[in-house]
């Protein structure tokens, strides 16, 4: 086992964890896709924050994630980059339906992240959509959701699909995001994320992000991730 450079990220490293992009700032330097690297060059994105140092070089190369940073850390982009990734090294196609799920608290944070997806990932092909309750038309989602390959939802109009969609079909669910997974479970979202995860196929990579590390948070890690990361970032270098 090499040695850690100085300014390695912060994180569990040892024989299985070790990966050689742990010193990496930017990211230019990481093994990715051109249509990646351009959508975040084209968006300015080039140093990446503390949490995307420490967490992209292992999700990268398929690794569960269990990653807490504070708010406004620059999270979103440690999960939309290696759900690009994965879903581009697998060759996703139109015809491959649902590789992604990324499970967010509010409408407004499913907004917010869509339009970050839809920014960093405009040189790939992949379709995605925004799936949140309120007043848009459930009935015409249903006829479309099975053509995304990218789902953006709250936990309620996910289960909704799960349970009311014909031929809803998630069986090759590559990558699932649980985004601000404090938040979702303190919005009183836990039995709905029980019943979301139990319809998942268990082969599959597990992102958790949050802000802070509640006893809940870990009763969900323990549920969802396998053999995860932990990585916790107190501070912006
Ligand atoms: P969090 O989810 O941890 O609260 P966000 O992903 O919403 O944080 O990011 C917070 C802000 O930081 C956003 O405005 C985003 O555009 C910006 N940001 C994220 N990553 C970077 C980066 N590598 N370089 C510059 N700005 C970034
Ligand atoms: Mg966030």
């Amino acid at each position: 086992i090499k040695p850690l450079p100085s300014d390695a990220p912060v994180g569990r490293i040892d024989e299985n964890s070790f990966s050689p992009y742990a010193g990496c700032r930017k990211f230019s330097q990481l093994p990715m896709s051109k249509k990646t690297k351009d959508g975040l060059t084209k968006a300015k994105y080039t140093k990446m924050t503390e949490i995307q140092r420490a967490s992209l070089p292992h999700s990268l190369c398929g690794r569960d994630i269990l990653g807490a940073a504070k708010t406004g850390s620059g999270k979103t982009l440690a999960f939309i980059v290696p759900i690009l990734e994965k879903l581009y090294k697998m060759r996703w196609g139109p015809e491959d339906g649902v590789g992604s799920i990324i499970i967010t608290p509010t409408r407004e944070l499913a907004g917010q992240v869509f339009d970050v997806l839809r920014e960093v990932g405009k040189f790939h092909g992949f379709s995605a959509g925004l799936l949140i309750g309120g007043r848009k038309d459930v009935e015409a989602e249903k006829e479309r959701v099975n053509d995304l390959n990218i789902l953006v939802c709250t936990p309620g109009r996910l289960l909704q699909h799960m349970d009311e969609t014909p031929n809803f079909d998630c069986s090759l669910l590559q990558v699932l995001v649980l985004d601000e997974a404090d938040r979702i479970l303190d919005v009183g979202f836990k039995q709905e994320l029980n019943a979301i995860i139990s319809q998942l196929p268990k082969q599959r990579q597990t992102l958790l992000f949050s802000a802070t590390q509640t006893k809940s948070v870990q009763d969900l890690a323990r549920l969802s991730l396998k053999d995860p990361e932990y990585l916790s970032v107190h501070e912006e270098s």
